[in-house]
């Protein structure tokens, strides 16, 4: 028999998947240009030559035994931590070396480490709404209490009067992800500032310390120009979760890191938490090879063009249809106003026009959903007489 936790999950995740399921089936029933799949945010960008070229010449030239081998320190290699580090100073006006950066497996390894190393039984970890749903279940895992701060669906930048009344004696960090999954917008710095001082003025007032633990795997997808603050810059108790999933198109391959600045509290007992914390939930260490790899490539991206030319075109098509959204600054989905509150029917009836897009209520904002416009740019341009079917059906 299955732990009681479990049981929930594998009934969240059974939702997830008979979407996933059901993509799968209409596109074989209808073929698969018939199907407009936006549910999942799985790039559709290859990966950068670059990539290719790295991982094919590491093979020929590094020692296999060692490349294969586990890491001397669980962190990862000294050297790819090192160059990291040295890439962020350079562009961030940061300090950090190798000792502030654990390689993880991906931003979702990173945060169950760096949960893993912070949270007692009971701390409270408080995000903005809309956010990832998947929180839900890695603050669960190490027994914390997630505690959501409700969305501001005039422009999704957070609550911060209720953030305010929302942190207690209990909170031991707060997750913000910007640009954001679901709603693309960036948290702007006026924001973050403003974000901080509360931080500030919160740690004072109960004596603890709260850590802001900044997810970023869209820093990298930001359009027009838009600036996406560097957190540690604002905030001494800052985290930095990083993935290399959506920079480099390589989710797959489950790379990323975690910055622990010196400025962190407890900075060097937090580092030696996550070191341990990579080794006993079982990653041991990031992917040596994919290590190696985005050592190579730090300043190569993914063709973010090709994903604003997504965004300028769904997001004028919809709105020509009238929809309402936000439009996106950053990241890979459109977050559309439902035109009916119980945005589960309007999912439904989308579903019937052959369009798969996923309910608001699964990032905490019923009454939305998600468009995931990480698709081909056909799927996009076919799709928008089937939007405009379905708006029909709300004259
Ligand atoms: N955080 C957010 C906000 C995401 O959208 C995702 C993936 O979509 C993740 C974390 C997990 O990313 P990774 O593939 O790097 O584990």
């Amino acid at each position: 028999m299955i732990s009681k936790k479990m049981e929930n999950m594998v009934a969240n995740s059974s939702a997830i998947r008979a979407m996933f399921e059901e993509g799968n089936r209409m596109a074989k029933l209808y073929g698969a240009e018939n199907v407009y799949d936006f549910s999942l945010g799985n790039p559709n960008v290859a990966a950068p030559e670059s990539v290719k070229e790295a991982i094919r010449r590491i093979l020929e030239e590094e020692d296999p035994i060692a490349l294969h081998g586990y890491t001397n320190s669980n962190a990862g290699y000294e050297d790819v931590r090192a160059a990291v580090a040295e890439s962020l100073n350079g562009r961030f006006g940061t300090a950090f070396s190798a000792k502030n950066i654990t390689m993880s497996v991906g931003a979702a390894g990173g945060l169950n480490v760096i949960l893993k190393a912070l949270l007692n039984p009971g701390d409270e970890v408080v995000t903005f709404a809309p956010y990832f749903g998947e929180y839900r279940s890695y603050v669960d895992n190490y027994d914390g209490v997630l505690v959501e701060v409700s969305p501001n669906t005039a422009d999704f930048q957070p609550k911060l009067g209720e953030f305010e009344e929302k942190i207690t004696k209990r909170t031991r960090a707060v997750i913000v992800n910007t640009p954001n999954n679901p709603t693309g917008v960036v948290y702007s710095e006026e924001t973050i500032l403003k974000l901080a001082a509360i931080l500030e003025k919160k740690q004072k007032e109960y004596e603890t310390d709260i850590y802001l633990i900044s997810d970023e795997p869209y820093r990298e997808l930001a359009y027009d120009g838009v600036e996406v603050p560097y957190l540690t810059k604002y905030y001494a108790n800052t985290i930095v979760g990083y993935s290399y999933s959506k920079s480099l198109s390589l989710p797959g391959e489950r790379i990323g890191y975690l910055v622990i600045p010196d400025e962190a509290a407890d900075s060097g007992n937090l580092i030696a938490a996550a070191n341990v914390a990579t080794r006993i939930l079982g990653f041991v260490n990031a992917p040596t090879l994919q290590q190696k790899v985005v050592k190579a490539c730090l300043n190569e991206r993914t063709d973010i063009s090709y994903y604003d030319r997504n965004r300028e075109t769904l997001y004028q098509g919809l709105a020509k249809l009238g929809f309402e959204c936000v439009k996106p600054q950053g990241a890979f989905y459109l977050f559309v106003k439902s035109p009916v509150a119980d945005e589960k029917a309007f999912v439904a009836a989308a579903k019937k026009h052959n369009i798969l897009i996923v309910p608001g209520s699964s990032f905490g904002c019923p009454g939305y959903v998600r468009i995931a416009y990480c698709v081909a740019y056909e799927t996009i341009v076919n799709s928008l007489p089937k939007f405009a079917l379905l708006a029909e059906e709300y004259k």
